[in-house]
């Protein structure tokens, strides 16, 4: 699989570059080039499979072999370690609750996935990475839980002053070691702009 920019198809990117960049030079965003349709067999019984092997199959069939198979299964398992249950609501509703995860956002799921693909894709690499974060609370708090002690990547996180909950706030800022976080006199919009002046 390769990525195009959504500002220019013309220009693809290896996974890895797309993973360890973030966004295109364009300010476009990464999108997959190609989608393979999941296994027939699979979507027909995939009552029978836990969670973290269906989070595996659909990496798998997404990313092909970009990633040798035994190391994307443990990235998929680390990462997908908290379960996401289904509850009945009532006779005809049911709530998939996406809050089970260390941070409490549904963001941990994509946080910790990226946090370790980084750091597969970086381990050859002796320059640090340092990531750079705007949020008004979700992403920060699952980047910084994600990536927490991840060797060879620091995080700063951007927050607008005020606009964060209490909690949100408490998980950016008591982490320390790797984690940064930067409280801005602003709104959301104004860190996210600062984030592409650091860039
Ligand atoms: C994560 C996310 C945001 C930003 O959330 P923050 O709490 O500011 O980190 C905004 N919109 C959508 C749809 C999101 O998934």
């Amino acid at each position: 699989m390769k990525l195009y920019s959504t500002k220019n198809k013309k220009n693809k990117v290896s996974l890895a570059h797309a993973v360890l960049k973030g966004l295109p030079e364009d300010n476009g965003l990464y999108m997959p080039d190609s989608f393979q349709p999941l296994p027939h067999n699979f979507i027909k019984n995939i009552k029978d499979y836990s969670f973290q092997e269906i989070s595996h199959i659909v990496a798998k069939t997404l990313i092909q072999s970009t990633i040798p198979e035994k190391d994307l299964k443990d990235i998929i398992y680390e990462s997908i370690n908290f379960p996401a249950p289904l509850i009945q609501f009532d006779q005809e509703k049911y709530i998939l609750e996406l809050f089970h995860g260390p941070s409490l956002a549904f963001k941990d799921f994509g946080a910790r996935f990226m946090a370790r693909l980084m750091s597969y894709f970086n381990k050859n690499n002796d320059k640090e990475l340092v990531i750079l974060v705007a949020t008004s609370g979700d992403t920060g708090g699952a980047v910084a839980a994600g990536f927490y002690n991840t060797p060879g990547i620091k995080v700063v996180i951007l927050y607008p002053s005020g606009k964060v909950s209490h909690l949100q706030e408490q998980q950016l800022t008591t982490l320390g070691n790797n984690i940064t976080a930067l409280e801005v006199q602003g709104t959301f919009d104004e860190c996210h702009s600062k984030t592409s002046i650091f860039r």
